[in-house]
């Protein structure tokens, strides 16, 4: 058969996973030819006997003893653990590996998908977050392309099509998520439940939590520095509640150029797989009459500390990126388990940010040990 996009993809039972397949679905030129979840058997079942893929991971290793069974009357081989998922992010067959995990779990198999030569449809904004000096050399070095799948990075390279890239400054949107107006008095009792309510996006939990704290744009700042070679007082925030202007770039002479869709992550997911090819895309018609104003303004960085935060690691560099991103998902996990406050969340990073002493240039050896360190941190608080 011959497919133009062969693809493999880290996560597939997740949120951009399963969006991903939805692409596939609706393109028969794209096969899936290895997918990974942690533990979701029951929907990787689904998928795999759907896509027919040769080769599935499923990280959890007692969970993988049992999708074993489970699939053993189709001819696809089942890996399990770390390993297995770097041999679904090398799998020889595909040419694109679509980085669809959450946390810094996406590092190590995304190096291993550089090396062995396959462009990245990037969605684990983490990996750049935490191994962006890494990653970003490799790539050029192994001559691949890092695709961005987050919406605001997406429309960023897309406003970048066709420019000689002289950018002056990034305009990175955010929704503001739901507590949007809100004090930092008015979030002392925000419970799990509240925070997982996005306005506009339907995500995994703890890219919906960091979205209500403004983490999830701190790391966009990160990631759009690492993707767009930007300095991080270039990158400016604006929160744009109605989330239909996806992002945009100020080029020296003043132009700006957006991207503009329905709050909606088919397309960046598409067009990461398909570029530089723009392919038909059915329904999700952008109806811009429907939108009597769209509003554009500075975030609140007081109660929203955590964006200065994520802008103060970027900055530094080193191990401080790590430093915020692992102690907020250490934070997150707290959080959804009821074991520390809304608030704390910040505030764990913040005391972690403070505790630690950087590290120049770090190796993927001292960015594992900051991951742990940032962690203990947070749970001994806890
Ligand atoms: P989800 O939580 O919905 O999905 C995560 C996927 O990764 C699942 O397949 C899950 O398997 C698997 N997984 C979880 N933990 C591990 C682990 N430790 N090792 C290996 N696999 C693991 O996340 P999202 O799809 O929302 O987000 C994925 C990435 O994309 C994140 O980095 C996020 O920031 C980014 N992103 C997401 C957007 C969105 O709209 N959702 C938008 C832009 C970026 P299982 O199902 O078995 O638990
Ligand atoms: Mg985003």
């Amino acid at each position: 058969m011959d497919f133009r996009h062969n693809i493999s993809i880290l996560g597939s039972t997740g949120s951009i996973g399963t969006q991903t397949l939805d692409i596939v679905r609706a393109y028969p030129g794209i096969k899936v030819w290895a997918i990974s979840a942690y533990s979701n058997i029951d929907l990787l079942e689904k998928q795999t006997r759907e896509f027919a893929p040769d080769l599935v991971c499923v990280v959890d290793e007692e969970k993988a003893k049992e999708f074993k069974v489970r699939v053993s009357d189709l001819p696809v081989r089942v890996t399990s653990g770390k390993a297995g998922l770097s041999e679904v992010a090398t799998y020889e067959k595909a040419n694109i590996v679509v980085t669809a995990v959450v946390g810094i779990s996406g590092l190590i198999p995304t190096i291993d998908a550089i090396k062995a030569g396959k462009n990245i449809a990037l969605a684990n904004k983490e990996t750049l977050v935490t191994g962006g000096h890494i990653v970003t050399k490799l790539a050029r070095e192994h001559n691949v392309s890092l695709l961005p799948v987050d919406s605001e990075h997406s429309a960023i390279f897309q406003s970048l099509q066709g420019a000689e890239k002289k950018i002056k400054r990034i305009l990175l949107t955010a929704s503001g998520g739901p507590f949007f107006g809100k004090t930092r008095d008015d979030l002392t009792n925000i419970t799990p439940a509240d925070a997982l309510k996005h306005p506009n996006w339907d995500m995994g939990a703890k890219v919906t939590i960091d979205s209500s704290t403004l983490v999830n744009k701190g790391l966009e700042v990160i990631e759009a520095k690492w993707l767009f070679d930007v300095d991080i007082d270039d990158i400016e925030v604006l929160v744009h509640r109605q989330s239909i202007l996806h992002s945009a770039v100020m080029f020296e002479d003043n132009a700006v150029i957006a991207q503009l869709g329905t709050p909606d992550m088919k397309l960046p997911i598409q067009y990461a797989l398909t570029y530089p090819q723009r392919l038909p895309m059915k329904g999700n018609e952008l109806d811009l009459a429907a939108y009597a104003n769209l509003t554009f303004a500075k975030p609140d960085t007081d109660t929203f500390f955590a964006l200065s935060l994520a802008k103060k690691a970027g900055k530094e560099g080193g191990i401080m990126p790590t430093i915020f991103n692992s102690s907020d998902e250490a934070a997150v996990e707290l959080f959804l388990k009821n074991k520390i406050s809304y608030l704390e969340i910040s505030e764990s990073i913040q005391n972690a940010m403070e505790s630690i002493k950087n590290i120049e240039n770090p190796t993927i050896e001292d960015i594992f040990e900051a991951d742990k360190l940032a962690r203990r941190l947070v749970y001994d608080r806890s």
